[in-house]
């Protein structure tokens, strides 16, 4: 028997039929200027000293002396210990705590071997539907919590066991504050829950009172497991490599089993690539790449905001979560915007049916491409309003 449980997603309402939509109306208005703010991808290339430090990798693998084969599961040593000390120095964690993988969109759901097949699953409506989706494939119980009008999860009253928090938010571009963190991290001590903490946009920080790591809140090694990946923060989209730490409060047997089992390792060149990412002259390149995507999305979101739109997120992280003008639905407003001025905005209501009047606008495209986008959107409410 097939598993159909891998369809139980929403179709309508999914990436795949607005990639759809806009792939037609290409196809079918070729000559038209078409300018997306939807882009979740990066268009930064990857940093020189990285590129350079892969070149080699790929060198070794041609001499038996240096060649890497089997056996790597958790990752290279010295990749482990480079992301503890410049990502980590003040946890105390040792490498057995550090798990390297090929990217979080797989890390996030392949985390749940960890946890008993009957575990109630919390997540955010609206979410990055990969966790909800996944969790439909694997027959997980999947459950959904509102954000408030502060636009932060709310905690239950009810009991759960595990916990998908996403800070930065994709898609609602706001982060967790230390006090709202801090709540979650009580509650799942309390109901002897376990949060997976989904960092993947942490590059993106500034705001003081927002933690850059869930460790920071002390009881969190009891209860967290916090995935960052090197996509968004070194332009490894394409080249795949990412990271997690699992306390050993919380295991030090079962997901190493699980894994030698599962994982041959992620790719040698691109673990070389990771490390070089944190050498000082990469650092300092990829601090600027940051820098111009904030910028970029600090303009969309004075721009939006000037429009009198309402908006929220922006500030720590790539992406501006922003209240439809008219009284449609998510897609007839996506559908509305690309016909009459030719921008693809994401509709709110792929992230769930509370996404629902929202669109998600992303600073990660190219600044020139935002100012025509949002010159765009002025004419348009001008001339129709
Ligand atoms: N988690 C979130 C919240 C994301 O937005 C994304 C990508 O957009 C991912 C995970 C995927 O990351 P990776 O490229 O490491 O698979």
């Amino acid at each position: 028997m097939l598993n159909r449980n891998i369809l139980k997603i929403d179709k309508v309402n999914a990436f795949s039929s607005a990639t759809a939509y806009v792939a037609q109306y290409k196809k079918e208005h070729p000559q038209r200027d078409v300018i997306s703010l939807g882009i979740g991808d990066v268009s930064k290339p990857i940093v020189k000293p990285i590129i350079e430090a892969m070149h080699k990798a790929v060198d070794d693998l041609a001499d038996m002396s240096s060649f890497h084969g089997y056996g790597g599961y958790y990752g290279l040593p010295e990749l482990r210990q480079a992301i503890i000390d410049n990502d980590y120095p003040q946890f105390g964690f040792t490498i057995d705590e550090v798990y390297v993988s090929d990217g979080t969109k797989s890390d996030c759901t392949n985390i749940l071997e960890l946890f008993d097949i009957n575990s109630r699953i919390l997540m955010a409506d609206p979410t990055y539907p990969i966790y909800r989706n996944r969790c439909y494939a694997l027959s997980r119980d999947v459950y959904f919590t509102p954000l408030d009008e502060k636009y932060q999860m709310v905690i239950p009253e009810e009991h759960y066991d595990v916990i998908f928090i996403c800070s930065p938010s994709n898609p609602v571009g706001n982060a967790m504050t230390y006090d709202v963190l801090e709540k979650w991290v009580s509650y799942a001590v309390r109901e002897n829950a376990y949060i997976i903490y989904d960092n993947v946009y942490e590059a993106f920080i500034s705001s003081p009172d927002v933690p850059k790591s869930i460790y920071e809140i002390p009881e969190a090694r009891k209860c967290a497991i916090e995935l960052r990946s090197f996509s968004k923060r070194a332009s490894f989209t394409g080249l795949r490599c990412s990271y997690f730490i699992l306390p050993k409060e919380i295991d030090t047997v079962l997901f190493k089993e699980r894994t030698i089992n599962r994982f041959n390792g992620a790719s040698y060149v691109a673990q070389v690539g990771a490390l070089a990412s944190f050498l000082p002259e990469s650092r300092e390149l990829l601090r600027k790449n940051i820098e111009t995507y904030k910028e970029n999305i600090h303009f969309l979101k004075k721009s939006f905001e000037e429009m009198g739109f309402e908006v929220t997120g922006g500030v720590d992280s790539p992406y501006i979560w922003v209240k439809n003008r008219e009284n449609i639905s998510s897609f007839e407003y996506f559908h509305k915007i690309l016909n009459e001025i030719n921008v693809i905005i994401v509709p709110g209501a792929i992230f769930g049916p509370h996404g629902e009047g929202y669109f998600r606008v992303s600073g990660l495209g190219t600044i020139e491409n935002s100012r025509r986008a949002v010159e765009r959107f002025q004419r348009y409410y001008e001339e129709s309003h």
